[in-house]
C-alpha cells in the first residue's frame, strides 16, 4: 500500500483509552425488532436477513437528499430507515432475503422497497446489484448461508466474504459490522481480539477531531475545502484510523462491539458534522477539537458503497 498521510498520535490514543476504559460502554441491543428479526427467529432466515442488509448499508443521505420517513408514527432516518424497510420485509417474506431469491432480484423491486419521503434511495440499482452478487456467490459457493458462515475463525470469514463485492472494501467495514452483529446475536463464536471496528464516516470524523489520526496538512486543507478525495486514498486514510481504534480497544481493554455502538450514537447524535455539541459530550476533556474551538469534518468521499 502506498503511503499514508496521517499518522497515529500515540499519547493521545493513550489518553482516551483510558478515559473510554472508565465509562460503562453498553452493547446496543440487537434483538430491537423494528430493525432486527425476533430472537425465536429461524437461524437460516437470519443469517440471510443479515447478510444482505449489512451488503447494503451504506450512505443513504446524497446532497441535500435525506433518507427518511415516518412509519407508525415514528420517523426513522438514513441507516435506520434502511434497516427499518428491512424488517419490514423480513415480516412479510422472510425468504425474500435467501441468497437464490436475490440471485435473481429485479432491482425495480428495490426501487419499490427501499423509499422515503422523496422517493427511492438514491443508489437502488447499485443495492440491487450488491444483492443481486452476494445471492449468486453464496448460492454457487456455499449453497446457504449456514455453509458460508460455518468458519473456524475471522480470518476465514473476511475472505470469503471478501470475494462478494459488497464486502470487497480491503478495511473491511460492510464485514466487521457483519461479524459485530452475529457475534452480539450469538450467532457466530470468535474470539473479541480478532474483531476491528467498522470503519465509516463517523468513526473517522472522531478520530481526526479527538487527534489518535493527524492528517498531514494538505489533507486537513482538502477537508475544509471539501474536495473530493479518489477511493484508494480513501482507503488508506480509513485504514489508519481503524489501527488507531484498534490501540485504543487494545490499551484500554475495551469490548470493540460496545466501543463501536458508542462511537457510532456519538457521531450520529453528538459529535455531528459542522457543528458538534461537545456540551453533550463525555469526551471533550480529551479532545484536541474540543480544547482548539477547530472542528474539521472527515474527509470527502460520497460515491462509494463500502460504508
Ligand atoms: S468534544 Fe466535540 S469534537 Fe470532540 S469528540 Fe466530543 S463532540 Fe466531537
Amino acid at each position: 500500500m502506498a503511503r499514508i498521510p496521517a499518522s497515529i498520535n500515540v499519547d493521545k490514543v493513550l489518553e482516551v483509552a483510558k478515559l473510554l476504559g472508565s465509562m460503562d460502554l453498553r452493547r446496543s441491543d440487537m434483538f430491537d425488532t423494528r430493525f432486527f428479526p425476533p430472537r425465536d427467529a429461524d437461524v437460516e432466515s437470519t443469517y440471510n436477513y443479515f447478510l444482505a442488509m449489512v451488503a447494503i448499508d451504506h450512505r443513504a443521505h446524497i446532497g441535500d437528499y435525506k433518507f427518511q420517513r415516518s412509519i407508525n408514527g415514528e420517523i426513522f432516518t438514513g441507516s435506520d430507515l434502511l434497516w427499518r424497510l428491512g424488517m419490514e420485509m423480513f415480516s412479510r417474506d422472510p425468504s425474500f432475503f435467501s441468497p437464490r431469491r436475490l440471485s435473481k432480484l429485479d432491482p425495480v423491486i428495490v426501487r419499490d422497497w427501499l423509499v422515503g419521503d422523496y422517493g427511492p434511495v438514491w443508489d437502488y440499482g447499485v443495492r440491487a446489484y450488491l444483492l443481486r452478487d452476494v445471492g449468486i456467490k453464496v448460492a454457487r459457493n456455499y449453497g446457504t448461508t449456514l455453509r458460508l458462515f460455518s468458519v473456524g475463525g475471522v480470518e476465514e470469514l473476511l475472505d470469503r466474504l471478501s470475494d462478494m463485492v459488497a464486502y470487497e472494501d480491503p478495511v473491511k467495514k460492510k464485514a466487521y459490522l457483519l461479524i459485530k452483529f452475529l457475534v452480539s446475536r450469538g450467532l457466530l463464536k470468535v474470539k473479541l481480539n480478532e474483531i476491528k471496528l467498522p470503519i465509516d464516516n463517523h468513526l473517522t470524523r472522531i478520530a481526526y477531531r479527538l487527534g489518535i489520526v493527524r492528517p498531514e496538512d494538505w489533507i486537513i486543507e482538502s477537508i475544509r475545502h471539501g474536495i473530493h478525495v479518489n477511493s484508494d486514498l480513501d482507503v488508506r486514510l480509513r485504514m489508519i484510523v481503524r489501527d488507531a481504534w484498534d490501540a485504543v480497544v487494545r490499551v484500554g481493554k475495551l469490548d470493540p462491539i460496545a466501543l463501536d455502538d458508542f462511537l457510532w450514537r456519538l457521531g450520529r447524535t453528538v459529535c455531528i458534522t459542522d457543528k458538534p455539541n461537545c456540551e453533550q459530550c463525555p469526551l471533550r476533556k480529551v479532545c484536541n477539537a474540543h480544547s482548539r474551538g477547530v472542528f474539521i469534518n472527515e474527509h470527502t468521499h460520497y460515491l462509494t458503497y463500502y460504508y
